[in-house]
This record gives structure tokens, sequence and C-alpha cells, in this order.
């Protein structure tokens, strides 16, 4: 395998990169996004082809790991167009893997088409398994459709992974219910804390749940081991005794796990965010649009990759009541 010749000031080596090609979405989920939005107008967003074109030059430079988010990546006009180009990177050899985190809405439509485009492995994100209380944290989702979709995927053979964003007096006590469902089809699941991006209408330290916490009072039921497994993703794994799965934790508020970052983000609009947390970006679409060469695209690349920050700062207490980036998570994609 190349290394990737995009190295950070830090010695990190940049091989995963994630696209946000849309920032609208069909759910609102309360705290990820004000229930009133107001979106990018159409014609600032990126066309597929450019999205392609950026994507192939981060490949170029050694990116291996691709993965489409939002908003909703499935809610994109003709976003099958741009997964099936995108493949021809796997069929090559130069991407290890194209893949997805969606909210399953649009699952039922397209699993089949995904995984014939060589992806294997997607994230859906479902923060309870009551139908009533889907519907109220995502204000407009409805279970039935997410489980349609979780069930074509699993047909088309993908592999699926359950996001969770443990919300405090939401989910917390559901958890364990959630993980046996899961491991019990054979998924494995991540829970996130919930990251103070954009503002939303309801306040944050209300809902902000720490994972420590959540830890201890799984372990009451759970026998949970450390283990080394590592996706390119940010998540510390432990093994579930009972259940035979895998239980990721996703803790940028308890534990930052910066030191380990490989990633960079582009949003809809051609935007590189080198951290998540961090508001320095680079305008790539302009380099994009200022030449049919790529010459000044791969320089605007390296100049940015350059001032990738050491971490993140995200705080979340009763001090701190603004967010930490102004921008909502369906901006930079999850
Ligand atoms: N629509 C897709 C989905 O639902 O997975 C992709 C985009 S969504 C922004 C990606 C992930 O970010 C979801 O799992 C969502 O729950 C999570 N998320 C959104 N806002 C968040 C926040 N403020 N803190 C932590 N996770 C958040």
């Amino acid at each position: 395998m190349t290394q990737s010749n995009m190295i950070d000031p830090f010695g990190r080596a940049i091989d995963y990169l994630r696209v946000s090609v849309t920032d609208r979405c069909d759910f609102r989920c309360v705290y990820c996004m004000a229930e009133d939005m107001t979106f990018l107008p159409k014609r600032d967003l990126l066309s597929l082809e450019e999205l392609d074109r950026l994507c192939t030059v981060f490949i170029e430079k050694g990116v291996r790991r691709l993965r489409l988010t939002g908003g909703e990546p499935l809610v994109r006009k003709n976003i099958m167009h741009l997964v099936r180009q995108l493949s021809r990177h796997l069929k090559s050899g130069a991407l290890d893997e194209l893949t997805l985190t969606s909210n399953g809405s649009q699952l039922e439509r397209f699993a089949t088409e995904l995984a014939d485009c060589g992806v294997r492995r997607i994230n859906v994100s479902i923060d309870t398994l009551d139908a009533d209380k889907f519907h109220a944290i995502t204000r407009w989702g409805k279970l039935d459709k997410v489980m349609r979709g979780i069930e074509a995927a699993e047909a088309a053979g993908l592999k699926i992974k359950l996001n969770t964003v443990a919300l405090k007096g939401f989910n917390e006590d559901e958890i364990p219910e959630m993980l046996c469902w899961a491991h019990g089809r054979g998924m494995d699941m991540t829970v996130i804390e919930t990251m103070p991006m954009g503002e939303i209408d309801g306040d944050r330290t209300d809902q902000y749940l720490p994972l420590s916490l959540l830890r201890t009072q799984l372990e009451k039921q759970f026998t949970l081991t450390d283990i080394p497994f590592k996706t390119s993703g940010p998540a510390r794994y432990v093994e579930v005794a009972e259940t035979g799965g895998k239980l990721g934790f996703i803790t940028p508020m308890t534990h930052n796990f910066c030191e380990s970052c490989n990633r960079v983000r582009i949003t809809c609009t051609g935007m590189l965010y080198m951290c998540l947390g961090q508001d320095d970006s680079a305008d790539l679409r302009d380099a994009l649009r200022a030449s049919e060469g790529n010459d000044l695209l791969a320089e605007t690349i390296d100049r940015a990759i350059a001032r990738k920050p050491k971490g993140h700062d995200f705080i979340i207490d009763r001090r701190t009541n603004r967010p930490s980036v102004s921008r909502h998570m369906s901006v930079t994609g999850g």
C-alpha cells in the first residue's frame, strides 16, 4: 500500500476523506439541527463531476478511504452517479474503501445499487428503537422506513454499523436493549458523545451524556473488554462478552482522540476543513474552478494540510453556552 503524501505538521498521515455531498437532510435531529434550517442555495454546491474530480485528486495524493456523508447523502439528486464514478478507484485498487454514513431513510431504494458499486460497509444512525421517540428525536423521521432500509442493506450483503448519539434522559436506559438488538443482527454499534456544533433550538448541556458514565452503567449488566480493534474512524472498541459483538465509543468530549487523527473533510461547497472542531478551512472550489488542470488544487490542499491543527477544543458546560464551532454537523458531515 502506498503511504499518503499528505503528512501534517504533527506527522499524521492523512489517508481518510469524508465528503459531505449535501447539507440537506430529510430529518431534523434535535441535537444536530434547528427545525427551521436555512440550507445553502443549490447553485453554491459543487456539481457531482466537481465532487468526483476533487475526490480523485485526494485519492491521487494518498487517500485510501472515502466516506460520503451530509446532510443525508442519499437525498442528493443523482448521488448514485457519483458513487458509480468513484467506484472505479475501488476497481483500480487506488481506494481501499468507499462507504457512507446514512440515516437509512433511502436505503430501501439504494442498498442493492450501493453493493453493486463495491460499497461493503455503511454506518446507519439510529438513536432509539421506539417509533414515537424516533419521531420525536428526528422530528420528521419514520422508524419503520429506516428498518426497511436496514433489511434491504442486509439483504444486499452490506455490513452495517449502528451509530447512536448518547443523549441524557432520552436513550441512556435504552442503550443495553439497542446493543442486544444490533449484536443479535450481526451489526456492530458505536455510541457517540454529543458535540457543540451549530446553534440548535435546545440547550446542549441538557443532552450531554459523558460516555465514561454510560460505560459504568453498561458494566453493571455487561462484561466489556477493551480490544485493539480499529476502523479508520476515531472509535475505541470493547468486546461485549454476553453478546459477542463490538461496541465503539466516540468520545470527543471526555477523551480527546486527536493524536491519531488521519482525516480531513470537505463540505458540499468545496471547503476543506482540517478539523471537525476548528474553523480554519481552505476554499477548494475556487482552486477547482480556476483551472482545468489539478496543479493549483493539489497545491491548495498541501498548504491546508500544513495547517492541520493538533486537535479540537470542544467544551459543553453551563458557562459555555455557545457552540464551539458555528457550523452544524450536517455542513462538515459526521
Ligand atoms: N444523515 C446521515 C446520518 O444521519 O448518519 C449523515 C450525517 S449526520 C450529521 C452524521 C452523524 O452525526 C449522525 O450519526 C448524527 O447522529 C451525528 N451528529 C449530528 N450532530 C451531532 C452532534 N452535535 N454531536 C454528535 N453527533 C452528531
